[in-house]
């Protein structure tokens, strides 16, 4: 998981937290935000692994890399040449 995806302590703490009762970080209600592609999305429980797509974290407001926006290339790139 990227370092850099996080805006805040909040959403620090909600990337990393672990749940001893649920298998899957999916599966458990604590869960708030699922990374899907290093962008953000809100988890929907409702069984299967849905998640909405945010633009902005909840808690402090910061815009978020739009899911499927975030070029995976140009970040691996070493130089960002174009
Ligand atoms: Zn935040
Ligand atoms: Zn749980």
């Amino acid at each position: 998981m990227p370092d850099k995806v996080r805006c805040c302590d909040r959403m620090d703490y909600d990337l990393t937290q672990k749940c001893d009762v649920h298998e899957s970080w999916f599966d458990c209600p604590n869960a708030l935000i699922g990374l899907v592609r290093t962008g953000y999305g809100l988890i929907v429980h409702d069984g299967g692994s849905s998640v909405i797509e945010i633009g902005f974290c909840p808690w402090c407001g910061s815009k978020l890399p739009k899911i499927g926006e975030i070029d995976l290339d140009s970040a691996q790139s070493p130089k960002g040449e174009r």
